[in-house]
């Protein structure tokens, strides 16, 4: 029996006091579904618990990090461990160069890896990085595609194909939107367009190889090597934004399911294993300009921190053991076809994709393919399965656009639950 959210509408009208809309992150004050977001009090495994004592199987994972699941013991352990020797040093240690071999081994094109705090650190620098090697000024990204909060990256698209882009939100000055491209995901012609126009200005294409932030929207087949190619021609660099499929699509990321090999990759979520870090690496070449061995600045008091490290060494090397990726989309097929087989029985058009340990949704009639189709889905009813779905202790994504997350603490019950869970939901809707 669920127990209400009493608590939890305490705790957010107080925390709304004094803290900008309650939250230290927009998404999670539940704005795309309405209600009352519901303040956790512990996780484990595949759980997590609430202030008001309801439990949740979690499919958002801290929105993709936790892929071993809440409080794995080996992680808690090392973190703990490491904890008692100091907790920062503003020094090297030998961990971070350990880190940096087993991140070079698992990615196929990242050869030089720079550690930083966050996802929006790390395409920021890689954007200063494209910008210094190819001294261009213009960076070209997708509708639909989040890449973190800096400046240059909270664009929208100007109307028309290939035209300069606009501020998303205020503070974001016009003269830094004017050097932003922004083009559909998954239209090879529009690339081209933008191309052909600013082609020579063009530092470098930044997209997420797999989309997960407008919704799970996987690229058309051929689509991303024809991306590297008209970025190759123009003598402009790729990199590939994996700081959401990075370890989680597939231990290599996305460039290892579908062959390309970006300029830059960045890194972030399970990199850390639940600790707040971000990476950016790729070509030696490119690499070696940052600081110190180059030109261009980037620097982090806690860059590298050791409890960061350790924690996600430890969970990289977990996920390196044979089989975690095909359990964990062994999982995301269960789920997604249970969601179309329910959505089929209850009269609800539903469309739903799956690779490694995400998966997605959504109450939609056709294909979704990129921004403007996933706008097309039907929010309000989201919004409404969604709070039926938490009710009923499943805590999906607090929005439709955006993917859901797999862990390995998850088991076969726990899948059979949430279907269960989607199966009298999409009934109510
Ligand atoms: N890139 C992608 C693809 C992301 O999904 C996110 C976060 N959802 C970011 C960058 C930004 O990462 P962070 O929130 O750690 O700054």
């Amino acid at each position: 029996m669920h127990k209400g959210y009493t608590s939890s509408e305490a705790a957010f009208a107080e925390a709304k006091k004094l803290i900008p809309g309650g939250v230290n992150s927009p998404v999670r004050a539940f704005r795309a579904v309405g209600g009352t977001p519901v303040f956790i009090e512990r996780g484990s495994g595949s759980k997590m618990y609430d202030i008001d004592g309801n439990s949740y199987i979690d499919y958002c994972l801290s929105w993709g990090p936790l892929i071993l699941g809440h409080a794995h013991p080996e992680v808690v352990h090392a973190i703990n461990d490491y904890a008692l020797r100091g907790t920062s040093f503003g020094a090297p240690t030998l961990l971070e160069t350990e880190m940096a071999k087993l991140v070079t081994e698992l990615v196929p094109s990242v050869e030089v890896v720079r550690m930083v705090n966050s996802g929006t650190e790390a395409t920021m620098s890689a954007l200063r990085l494209a910008r210094g090697y190819t001294k261009r000024s213009k960076i070209v990204k997708f509708e639909g595609c989040y890449h973190g909060h800096a400046d240059s990256l909270l664009i929208k698209a100007g109307s028309g194909v290939a035209t300069l882009g606009l501020p998303d939100s205020p503070g974001v000055p016009e003269s830094v939107a004017t050097n932003t491209l922004t083009v559909p995901y998954n239209d090879v012609e529009s690339l081209k367009l933008a191309f052909e126009k600013f082609g020579d200005d063009i530092a470098a294409v930044i997209l997420e190889p797999i989309a997960g932030n407008m919704g799970l929207v996987k690229p058309r087949e051929g689509y991303l090597q024809a991306v590297r190619e008209i970025t190759r021609q123009y003598g402009a660099l790729l990199i590939f934004d994996e700081v959401m499929t990075g370890f989680r699509a597939a231990l290599g990321g996305a460039q290892a399911i579908y062959n390309i090999d970006p300029d830059l990759t960045t890194l972030g979520k399970v990199i850390g294993g639940g600790l707040p870090v971000g990476a950016y690496g790729g070509k030696r070449e490119i690499m070696e300009m940052i600081a110190p061995a180059g030109p261009i600045y980037q620097a982090g008091t806690l860059s590298g921190n050791p409890l960061a490290m350790i924690a996600g060494y430890t969970t990289l090397k977990m996920l390196s053991e044979p089989g975690a990726y095909d359990r964990l989309e062994a999982m995301g097929k269960r789920l997604v076809e249970g969601f179309l087989a329910a959505g089929k029985e209850f009269g609800l058009p539903v469309t739903g994709s799956y690779v490694g340990g995400m998966m997605g949704m959504f109450f939609a009639e056709q294909e979704v393919v990129d921004y403007d189709t996933a706008k097309l889905a039907n929010l309000e009813r989201y919004a409404k399965y969604f709070s039926l779905m938490l009710e009923r202790g499943v805590y999906l994504a607090p929005s439709q656009l955006e993917a859901g997350f797999l862990s390995l603490a998850h088991t076969d019950a726990d899948i059979d639950r949430t279907l269960e869970a989607a199966r009298d939901s999409m009934k109510l809707l």
